[in-house]
């Protein structure tokens, strides 16, 4: 098992250094969790995250609030999240954006796309009731590319009920030059996440300050 995540700030850590904070149910989230007692799984329900040492006593103090508001709140004080509203677009054709560009964010030509690498990992959520393979699981891609300019990094993350049906797809693409801000752009589909209506999503969340490349990108995108 991997060390559990912060939702604020993605450190990894030890059990006893984190908490995990369960928010006040959306509708969403109480049809998980009537589907998950129906079907006999328990699995990570969909309100409730890990929160290293620093962001939990904040996170608790937001508890009564929904996880989507508290996310915002947290995420708003840790830095300037910003949202920005895109033409709205299938999460797949966005993951492919994010990767086709990834040469041009760090000054690379095109063709060198293909010395990008892709790391894949399966992580099950394995349950009392459920094991592998047959509980949720959360498959991540990682393609990375390193140029001139920096380094880049494209996440595709589903969150799988099963090998048919995704809970949520997340696609992230992070640009970290070397004279420079990280910044990183993200887009969710799936229940209960804003802008999200079917495959295609309207939002996006910005964090940090894009670098010309990153922003020009950006500018296409939005409406
Ligand atoms: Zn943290």
């Amino acid at each position: 098992m991997r060390p559990p995540e912060c939702a604020v700030c993605g450190d990894e850590f030890t059990a006893p250094d984190g908490r995990l904070v369960t928010f006040v149910e959306r509708d969403s989230d109480r049809q998980w969790r009537e589907r998950v007692a129906a079907e006999r799984m328990v699995g990570h329900p969909p309100n409730t995250e890990w929160f290293c040492r620093v962001h939990a006593p904040a996170a608790i103090e937001l508890a009564g609030e929904t996880i989507d508001v508290a996310m915002r709140a947290l995420t708003a004080t840790q830095s300037a999240v910003r949202q920005l509203a895109i033409a709205p677009r299938a999460i797949d054709e966005l993951l492919h954006l994010f990767r086709e560009r990834m040469p041009a964010l760090v000054g690379e030509p095109a063709a060198s796309a293909s010395r990008a690498r892709t790391t894949s990992d399966r992580r099950w959520t394995p349950t009392d009731g459920a094991q592998p393979p047959y509980c949720p699981y959360v498959d991540l891609d990682v393609t990375t590319l390193t140029g001139r300019l920096g380094s880049v990094e494209v996440r595709w993350e589903r969150a799988m009920w099963n090998d048919a049906e995704a809970a949520r797809r997340t696609a992230t693409l992070i640009v970290e030059p070397t004279l420079g801000e990280r910044c990183s752009a993200s887009a969710t589909v799936g229940d209960g996440f804003e802008g999200s209506a079917g495959d295609a999503t309207s939002v996006l969340l910005v964090l940090g300050t894009p670098g010309a490349a990153l922003q020009a990108l950006l500018d296409e995108l939005a409406v």
